[in-house]
């Protein structure tokens, strides 16, 4: 679409680093996170600044963490070392701090080597990964430990206590802004949405570097000329129905910059609807519902599970819970499941998933990649081809 919002959020985007630069030569901090269990609004609500780092899809770079991670990692983890190393990146140079509740064994080392490589200061919380089969009150309260242990951290770095009300202004606002997004994607299921889920994914994106408050203000614009667009009135009267397969897209991490899969998906018949990815919908699927810090952890304890995270076969699987329900809410005719290359967590999981979905009548294609363009014309090629079957499964009824 073209939208002058949505051109406003790039504006945006592009000024954003000179005013960290700007803001940190009066003393703001910044933290940098990996993960999306890292609860950020503490981090806002300590006055500090909070930036996703969160980038990938340069070869170059990919091979620059091979300095401090085997070939055996997978490219996201190697990116976020070799972005550091490199130091161009403005969001990846500016960090005082890295923050991580890593749910991957991968990014718990990118973590230590962050410390031992480039001397950052470095805030693990340690997230009790088997919450999700055996959810009790003793993994409650240890993460509740573990965020009383962060705050007092976040408290040092930024000389300042964190009171009840920043905290809670902060909870709201990261919430006001997941709605928003919530019903940015909701579109996505009309059967000619006024965006696409391209544009959309990137949108979330643009929350990763942005001030919170500019960001939730800028997306409050963006829904109000999307619903405009929307109004029966403005609609073309010659539209027909959406003919288009339409797709579902999930996996691990699809990192900002890492367009291989994004442009292959563009380029084909068909339109992606939703995605799984925690650079996409997990950001914002649940919200906290409250704002205290009891009700802060048990959002990151709850919310729509990274795959690296140990749910073993059991009744309901809350991931697979998750993607099923999507998949009847966004009416999905086919779905992409895109794993980087020694991405175990994900890559052990494909079949699972496979079955699943195909039980329910929806065909599945799994995609293993890195960040090199030398699989691209097999990518395309397999994509076009499964959407083709699509297309034939739609035309017989
Ligand atoms: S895929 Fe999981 S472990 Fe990797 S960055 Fe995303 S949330 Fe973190
Ligand atoms: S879950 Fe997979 S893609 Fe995500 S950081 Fe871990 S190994 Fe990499």
């Amino acid at each position: 679409m073209t939208s002058r919002a949505l051109a406003e959020v790039k504006i945006r985007l592009e000024r954003r680093p000179r005013e960290i630069e700007e803001l940190r030569s009066a003393g703001r901090k910044v933290v940098g996170t990996f993960c999306v269990y890292v609860p950020e609004e503490l981090i806002h609500a300590a006055g500090l600044i909070p930036i996703r780092l969160v980038k990938g899809g340069n070869p170059d770079v990919d091979a620059l963490g091979d300095h401090y991670l085997s070939t055996g990692s997978c490219p996201f983890a190697r990116a976020c070392l070799g972005y550091k190393e490199v130091n161009r990146d403005p969001y990846f140079a500016s960090v005082d701090a890295v923050a991580e509740a890593p749910t991957c064994l991968q990014m718990e080392r990118v973590l230590e080597l962050y410390h031992k490589y480039f001397g950052v200061e470095i805030l693990p919380i340690s997230f009790p990964r088997t919450y999700f089969y055996a959810p009790d009150a003793d993994g409650f309260r240890f993460f509740m430990d573990q965020l009383q242990w962060f705050k007092g951290r976040l408290e040092e770095l930024a000389g300042a206590p964190i009171t009840e009300e920043r905290l809670r202004e902060s909870i709201r606002l990261f919430d006001a802004t997941r709605e928003k997004l919530h019903r940015i994607y909701g579109l996505l299921r009309m059967d000619v949405p006024p965006l696409r889920w391209e544009e959309a994914f990137k949108l979330v994106h643009a929350g990763f570097y942005l001030d919170r408050r500019e960001y939730d203000a800028l997306l409050g614009d963006v829904i109000a000329e999307l619903e405009a667009a929307c109004d029966p009135a403005a609609a073309d009267p010659d539209a027909g129905p959406d003919s288009l397969p339409r797709l579902m897209i999930f996996g691990g991490c699809l990192a900002d910059g890492d367009d291989k899969i994004v442009e292959v998906v563009k380029s084909v018949n068909a339109r992606v609807v939703i995605d799984d990815f925690c650079t996409g919908s997990r950001v914002f699927w649940n919200l906290t519902g409250g704002d205290t810090l009891e009700e802060l952890a048990k959002r990151y304890l709850t919310k729509v599970p990274c795959g690296s995270l140990p749910y073993p076969h059991r009744e309901g699987d809350p991931k697979i819970a998750h993607i099923t329900s999507l998949a009847k809410e966004y009416r999905v005719d086919g779905v992409i499941y895109y794993a980087l290359r020694c991405c175990d967590p994900y890559i052990f999981k494909t079949e699972r998933f496979r079955r699943v979905l195909e039980g329910m009548g929806i065909p599945m294609l799994d995609l293993v990649s890195e960040y090199t363009p030398s699989d691209l014309d097999e990518l395309q090629i397999q994509v076009e081809n499964f959407v083709e079957t699509l297309e034939l499964a739609r035309m017989r009824g």
